[in-house]
């Protein structure tokens, strides 16, 4: 293996530490295993596998409890239940005493229960992932292979794996996880977003990440998006200086966004939940752009209940008293799916299926049920609440959307812009809504036709391409000719040269993970909105993505003060 790896670099910072690996699916037993005899040895080891994979999810739901994740926390103790059915150990000594070992046995009672749940309706069809996760758990502890899902370790690590769902990543802990490594995933996948959000550096699409063995020492850099296998002592200690230098630049940067001649362009976090509020503020944002409130319910089978969302709401909206908060609706499908909204059939290309908005015709209670808890949630706080709904199409959609806001007590509605049908048919959308907010992430997956979850495509998801820049200035100029506000909460917002090149197309505000926030407001303040607006112009006469961004560059002469 090359000492030096290079995949995409999409969180910036330094991380370094052990590989840890997040390791593969757990095979089925095999079919005619059999025990030595001992039977009462076998199912003494069945039941303490059982009780240990049960003592482990509840010192993991703990461990969430804390972490502020309420619905993981949940989730966890209810598999720790499962594992402790007594039914359940019932089924895997009766197996024992057949003579099947005890894998085995644990497998074939799972089996049996997996059948009751997947045929007991949709809500309990929806546990049998979890009760699979106790299975296998329990089978790689008796097998002595790896446990699935997020590997354990004393000590902070690099945690690669092929890919991670953010799922997986709810437990994280971000003082344990010094860097991701993946092989899939481009620059808009959610194992980016989940990063940059967390602040922890990450490189995705970097072929053959998993064979790095577990224990193998790397330096991960997040900006340069390599990972250098075995540094020395002297590498690892460069390459922090360096970022600590870039650190401390940046605390210089302070208050609301604005141009170097005081044009204002509000800076603004995305946020999972409530817990992303405190790596907000710290990072000075002015309020919240985009909230993903489906990163709430990811880990979950059932519907959130009211009363759950509402207080989850009013969480957010509270800690922004003076600001806007931008709450999307849930964008269930494709790279985010949701246990309690699937498809209504199968989709051979989920992306282009039935996803955001779109599901809304399927479940129109859940946005009613929605809307009903923002609004209440909304009542007696102060901040500005404005909706917006995912993945809007057209003018139709655009005005059916805000007149459920409208019933549902909600004065400010908008919609993401992230079909480029939507956006060229931008000055339709203006007249039925209150704001835009360009989703660039799949504003690009769509412009370009490639998957934001195909590592592979890294090349054609680049919002620098002048096709995407003339997207959105197309969003733009009809919004403000419209007299609504148009901001980009998809992750283009934090690139710092990207961001100024947006403010030259007519964006009025930026919304990006808290980390990324520093370096923007540097970057703006540093430029005026003429600047701005020739880079703008010098990007979109490009031909290419690259040629886009050194154009710009030039025009934006201050970027090197910040090592950009
Ligand atoms: C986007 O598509 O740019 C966006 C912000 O939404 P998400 O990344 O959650 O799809
Ligand atoms: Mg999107």
């Amino acid at each position: 293996m090359p000492e030096r790896l290079q995949g995409a670099g999409v969180s910036p910072g330094i991380g370094a530490g052990p590989v840890r690996t997040v390791a593969g699916a757990v095979p089925e037993p095999d079919a005619g295993a059999r025990h030595g005899g001992d039977a009462a040895a076998e199912k003494a080891s069945a039941l303490a596998a059982l009780e240990a994979v049960a003592a482990d999810l509840e010192a993991r739901g703990a461990q969430a409890g804390e972490l502020g994740n309420t619905s993981g926390m949940e989730v966890l103790g209810a598999q720790a239940m499962m594992a402790r059915d007594p039914g359940l150990a019932d089924g895997v000594s009766a197996k024992v005493d057949e003579g099947v070992a005890a894998a085995r046995a644990v497998y074939e009672a799972f089996g049996v229960y997996r059948e009751m749940l997947a045929s007991a309706g949709e809500y309990l069809a929806a546990r049998v992932s979890d009760l699979d996760d106790i299975r296998d758990r329990a089978v790689a502890r008796l097998l002595g292979l790896p446990m699935p899902g997020i590997p354990e370790s004393d000590e902070p690590f690099v945690l690669v794996a092929r890919d991670l769902a953010p799922a997986d990543t709810a437990l994280l802990d971000p003082a344990k996880v010094v860097a991701f490594v993946t092989e899939q995933g481009g620059p808009t996948s959610h194992t980016a977003i989940l990063a940059r959000t967390m602040g922890v550096p990450a490189v995705v699409a970097l072929p053959g990440a998993t064979a790095l063995a577990d224990g193998t020492r790397v330096l991960v850099d997040g900006g340069a998006g390599t990972v250098q296998v075995d540094p020395d002592e002297a590498e690892v200690a460069a390459a922090r200086g360096a970022a600590t230098a870039r650190a401390s630049l940046l605390t210089e940067a302070a208050g609301p966004g604005a141009t170097k001649d005081g044009h204002q362009v509000p800076l603004l976090a995305n946020i999972g939940g409530p817990r992303d509020i405190e790596g907000a503020l710290a990072n000075g944002a002015e309020g919240v752009g985009l909230y993903r409130t489906e990163f709430l319910f990811l880990d979950r089978s059932e519907p959130p209940t009211d009363a759950e969302q509402e207080a989850a709401y009013r969480t957010v909206l509270e800690a922004f008293p003076e600001g806007r908060v931008v709450v999307r609706t849930l964008d269930a499908g494709a790279d985010k799916p949701l246990a309690f909204l699937p498809p209504p059939g199968d989709e051979p290309n989920p992306a282009l299926g039935e996803r955001g908005l779109r599901m809304a015709r399927s479940y129109p209670d859940v946005l009613r049920a929605q809307l009903a808890a923002l609004a209440r949630a909304a009542a007696g706080t102060t901040a500005k609440l404005e909706v917006m709904a995912p993945m809007v199409t057209d003018a139709d959609e655009a005005a059916s959307f805000a007149a459920e806001c409208r019933t549902a007590g909600i004065e400010h509605p908008g919609v993401m812009i992230e079909v480029p049908a939507a956006a060229l048919r931008a000055a339709d959308l203006a007249a039925e809504v209150e704001f835009f907010s360009i989703g660039t992430n799949d504003l690009t997956q769509y412009a370009c036709a490639a998957d934001r979850q195909i590592g592979g495509l890294a090349a054609f998801q680049d919002p620098w391409r002048p096709a995407v820049l003339d997207l959105v200035a197309m969003t733009a100029g009809p919004a403000a000719e419209a007299g609504k506000s148009c901001g980009v909460c998809g992750e283009a917002a934090g690139d710092a040269v990207l961001a100024c090149v947006l403010v030259g197309l007519g964006v009025t505000s930026l919304s990006m993970s808290a980390p990324s926030l520093p370096l923007v407001r540097a970057a703006l303040a540093r430029h005026t909105l003429a600047e701005c607006r020739q880079a703008a112009a010098a990007a979109r006469a490009a031909r290419t993505a690259k040629d886009a961004k050194e154009f710009a560059r030039v025009l934006l002469p201050y970027l090197s003060d910040l090592g950009l």
